[in-house]
């Protein structure tokens, strides 16, 4: 079956080119996909362009396009297991992640199916009688939608959905590590019934295939998750045109943890920040911040228990998290860890592969756990974007929130306090665009997801994450003009 999508046709590489998908778990081959040539991309970008300047899907009835967002959430639902199994071969992620993965994403539709004829626009002025002043939202255009491997389905869902909802057309391109689920949804989208070259799928890697979009002028927005660099790299290219962009980049998040919080608590949950899905999480609470008094008492705890985690394959049901994306990956997770070591941290938990015979043909990393670490260090400074947690140790609540602001990104972070009113204070305190207070890691459609400084630009999810995919129009009608009068005549 072709893997690409192009006005409405699935069709193989044009020039028969393929793509090996890898299981983390194993280094297995779990699938060979098609990669569009350069034509290709054009192709899809033409058929995206056609749909939105010579048909009606922009400017159809907004019902129409909330009802064939609730056929895909429906279809999400009736494909669950099918989805979350091949979330789970492609990712190395624990089956039930996957799972929960795509009831998210068929949630994310339901909200924009919802939200789509809620807001039409606003009337500016009813103080005249001959003036007819109103806001109308309309589509940007055609939108490159470009997604990371480590939540492939999930976040690329949280520009799809919008974006259809908005009247927008689209060209999807998953990271190259991870197409499969991609794939899948695009066939959803057709069985529920998007319009020929309202929805495209290209794939191949980022710096081609994902760089033709940022820079073709027949593209209007361009949406990224993923790394830094991805996205200087396109903003370079979206400048040229000036599109429009959003940009959901890395996190270095902080996890302030007070010595009034409940102790077990609080580290049962700064474990999962730090170690679901191997800490290949944009927010993962991979920065514990934690108050003098009970600083020794959480390394120890945290790395007794992060010791205990259980690594394995993604489909064993006993696994609690599994393998880094590729074994590059792993290799560049090793080198931090190889770092902190020489730069002086200490090393409390992990920092090596598994020893266990059925783990060694995947690409499996300890979790690991460093102390005594200081603000000039790399673990502490760059996104690991691994199973690396570092403690940190402070004393007062300004002190909390100066090491929590340390840092050039501003994506998540939480506090765990029992004091209600400092965890306000500190909360609002906190440069990072969501912050959780004695809790971390959980998501609503309906609220705002996205960073400050260089975590990105722009937001996701809620009213904002529909807003980005429209462009916002003054109508003005003078229902009885006359003469203007200015010159003299
Ligand atoms: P990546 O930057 O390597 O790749 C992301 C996507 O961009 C891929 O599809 C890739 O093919 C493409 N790409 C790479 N270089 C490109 C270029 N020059 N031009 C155009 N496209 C290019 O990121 P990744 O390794 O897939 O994902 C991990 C990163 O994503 C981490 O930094 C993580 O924090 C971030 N992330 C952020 C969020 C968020 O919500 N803010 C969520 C998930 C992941």
């Amino acid at each position: 079956m072709p893997s690409l999508y192009i006005d409405g046709e699935w069709v193989a590489s044009g020039d028969a080119t393929c793509a090996q998908v890898v299981n983390p778990s194993d280094g297995s081959i779990v699938a060979e996909v098609d990669v569009a040539t350069d034509a290709q991309v054009q192709a899809a970008i033409g058929a995206a362009r056609r749909a939105f300047d010579h048909t009606d899907w922009p400017w159809s009835p907004t019902g129409e396009r909330a009802a064939l967002l609730d056929r895909v959430a429906d279809l999400l639902a009736r494909d669950e297991e099918e989805i979350a199994r091949l979330e789970t071969l492609n990712t190395g992620k624990a089956m039930r992640e996957s799972r929960l993965d795509v009831q998210d994403v068929a949630r994310v539709f339901r909200y924009y199916a919802d939200l789509a004829d809620k807001d039409a626009g606003r009337l500016v002025d009813a103080s005249n009688p001959s003036i007819v002043s109103r806001i109308v939202y309309e589509p940007v255009g055609v939108c490159g939608l470009i997604g990371p491997w480590n939540y492939p389905l999930l976040q690329l869902s949280w520009k799809v959905a919008p974006a259809l909802a908005a009247g927008n057309t689209i060209i999807s391109k998953p990271a190259s590590l991870t197409p499969l689920t991609t794939i899948h949804l695009t066939h959803l989208l057709e069985e529920a019934g998007a319009p020929r070259g309202v929805v495209n799928l290209v794939l191949g890697p980022g710096a081609r295939v994902g760089q033709a979009l940022a820079d073709s002028a027949d593209v209007d927005m361009i949406s990224l998750t993923g790394g830094l660099e991805a996205g200087q790299a396109l903003v370079r290219g979206a400048a040229v045109n000036m599109k429009k962009i959003a940009m959901e980049l890395g996190g270095k998040s902080p996890n302030i943890v007070f010595a009034d919080a409940d102790f077990d608590t609080a580290v049962d949950n700064a474990l999962t920040a730090a170690f679901v899905h191997s800490g290949q999480v944009c927010s993962a609470g991979c920065r514990a911040i934690v108050q003098d008094e009970i600083h020794d008492a959480f390394v120890d705890a945290i790395g007794q228990r992060a010791d205990a985690i259980r690594l394995g394959h993604g489909m064993d049901d006993r696994t609690e998290t599994g393998a880094l994306i590729s074994a590059e990956h792993r290799a560049k997770v090793e080198a931090y860890v190889r770092g902190a070591v020489e730069e002086g941290a200490r090393l409390v938990a992990g920092g090596h592969r598994p020893a266990e015979a059925d783990l060694q043909d995947g690409f499996y990393f300890r979790p690991t756990v460093f102390a005594d670490v200081g603000p000039h260090m790399r673990i502490i400074r760059e996104e690991v974007f691994g199973p690396v947690l570092t403690i940190e140790r402070f004393t007062t609540e300004d002190e909390a929130i100066a090491l929590a602001n340390d840092t050039t990104y501003g994506l998540a972070g939480a506090v765990w306090t029992a004091d209600a009113s400092r965890a306000q204070r500190v909360a609002g305190r906190l440069r990072h665009g969501t912050v959780w207070i004695n809790d971390y890691n959980t998501y609503l459609p309906q609220a705002e997801w996205g960073g400050f400084k260089r975590s990105g630009i722009g937001r996701e999810l809620g009213p904002s994450g529909l807003d980005e995919y429209r462009e916002a129009k003054h109508i003005w009608q003078n229902t009885a003009p006359g003469p203007m009068g200015w010159f003299g005549g």
